[in-house]
């Protein structure tokens, strides 16, 4: 399996490795295979039967292909083992009598961003080697909070990569700074920057387009690499707990196999929601995929009228991982629909004027597949006030998700059986869904998660516990400016 960029048509075509190495293609564009394999219902019956580290390796082996199945089981056994997902990575949970959650937060940092990155650092490793790359991989990532401890967590002690984190220092929530300040692992380091996101963020990109830094590095042995999710690498684990949950509810007797099932998606940099549309293109029966979105509801517009306008104002939220203004990964979709030269003109207007208008022909294509919601901070409160009620604690990312299939209930009046993505354990946004529940205010962020377990007799997810309790590596704060001197350092340069 070749790929290529998505504002190419003519190539140059490169394999998986190379792509996973590379992240981003030179001219701009995201990497994509040349083509989208198939799965039969003879296949979806045999994977039903392994466990998901299996399926998993199934799954990737498809568009990986110059990776070879040992190689590939042995890394999904481990990304994707009782160690690092106690009790299994994607299980399903019935939040009401129609409404199934896949819940993909049961790993290391209990958000699903582990079920990218926990097997992605394995591929880039085995990366460097396939492409006889003997430079070690430096991460550099810039995080709101979310990917950043996922990303160290991932990256840590993987053999060939070091992983540095730059994070704003009041950006952040205390949960979320204190998992990146007592990080563990012998290669990574976290920066805090006095300033915010976009300081952050603006700092790393200054840095991957600085020849005279990425001269220096390479002289010590050390390349730059990013783990964002415009990474193949990323998205491709993504589309194995669609599959694995389409098997599981064949396999429990929620539905028959050949059964249509629609997916709710909360959605911010539309990589979560492609890999399920990939799922779909793949052959799994998915029905429609519902595209749900907080107040930035810049795709809920979009898949209603056809405009994309990232002119309009950033609002936070309680449901921060989906506080975006640009979806990255939509990119990919108006490659697979509209080809190559369509998309490299539509990704030139929203670079020169912030917008782009697509056909009506070609809006009516993409909703086929995708329909949208939003929810506001009231509604996303409301609905981890009905998901409760019917037992299930919810997060607020994947609550704006349960928002969205409530309002699509309302609409078309249904009563088939729906799948949720299930994004974040309801602990690590303890004090929103404290206050949602309760309207009242925790005493702090830290205590919200014990009176969240105390209100709603559930736990607190190991990964969290005592979280207060653990030692803190990274201290202090620098300077956006600083950035540079502390890439050299922590390289050794
Ligand atoms: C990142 C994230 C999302 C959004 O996923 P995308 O792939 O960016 O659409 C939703 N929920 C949570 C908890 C996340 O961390």
């Amino acid at each position: 399996m070749l790929y290529s960029s998505t504002r190419s048509a003519t190539g140059p075509y490169v394999s998986s490795a190379e792509a996973i190495k590379q992240g981003l293609a030179p001219d701009g564009g995201l990497y994509m295979p040349a083509e989208i394999p198939t799965l039969t219902e003879e296949e979806l019956f045999d994977l039903s039967k392994m466990p998901y580290p299996e399926r998993a390796a199934r799954i990737l082996g498809k568009f990986l292909s110059d990776y070879s199945e040992e190689e590939l089981l042995s890394d999904c056994r481990e990304a994707y083992g009782e160690e690092r997902f106690p009790g299994g990575a994607a299980p399903l949970s019935d939040i009401d009598g129609t409404t199934v959650a896949v819940e993909l937060w049961h790993g290391p940092t209990c958000a699903f961003k582990d079920m990218a990155l926990q097997i992605m650092p394995r591929l880039l490793s085995r990366a460097l080697r396939k492409t006889g790359e003997t430079k070690t991989a430096l991460i550099l990532v810039a995080t709101s909070g979310d990917t950043g401890k996922a990303a160290l967590e991932g990256y840590r002690d993987v053999p060939q990569t070091k992983i540095q984190v730059f994070y704003p220092v009041d950006g952040v929530s205390r949960v979320q700074k204190l998992q990146m300040a007592t990080q563990t692992g012998d290669n990574v380091n976290v920066t805090a920057i006095r300033g915010n996101f976009d300081d952050a963020q603006t700092g790393v990109k200054k840095i991957f387009s600085d020849p005279a830094i990425r001269e220096k590095l390479a002289k010590s042995g050390v390349i730059l690499s990013s783990a964002n999710s415009i990474n193949w690498g990323r998205l491709a684990p993504q589309i194995a707990y669609y599959v694995s949950a389409y098997c599981d509810l064949v396999t429990t007797s929620r539905i028959e196999m050949g059964e249509t099932v629609d997916v709710t998606v909360p959605t911010g940099n539309f990589g979560n929601i492609f890999a399920a549309y990939l799922a779909k293109k793949m052959g799994v029966p998915l029905g429609r995929l519902i595209c749900a979105s907080n107040r930035n509801d810049v795709l809920t517009e979009f898949l209603a009228c056809g405009v994309y306008d990232r002119n309009r104002s950033f609002h936070t939220t309680m449901s921060p991982s989906m506080d975006i203004l640009i979806s990255s990964n939509l990119e990919r979709l108006l490659f697979v629909k509209f080809g190559a030269r369509r998309c490299k003109a539509l990704m030139e207007q929203l670079a020169s004027v912030g917008k782009y208008a697509l056909t009506h022909e070609e809006l009516s294509s993409i909703r086929a597949d995708f329909v949208g919601y939003s929810a506001d901070e009231d509604k996303t409160a409301e609905a981890i006030r009905f998901a409760w009620d019917a037992g299930y604690l919810a997060d607020p990312h994947t609550a704006v998700g349960y928002a969205a299939i409530r309002a699509d209930r309302n609409a078309r009046g249904r009563a088939k059986k729906i799948l949720l993505a299930s994004t974040a354990s309801p602990y690590k946004f303890a004090a929103n869904v404290y206050r949602s529940l309760t309207g009242k205010d925790p005493a702090n962020d830290l205590s919200a998660l014990r009176e969240l377990s105390a209100l709603t007799s559930t736990p607190i997810p190991v990964p969290l516990q005592g979280i207060g309790e653990r030692t803190v590596r990274f201290t202090g704060s620098v300077a956006p400016e600083e950035m540079p001197a502390r890439v050299l350092e922590f390289a050794g340069v």
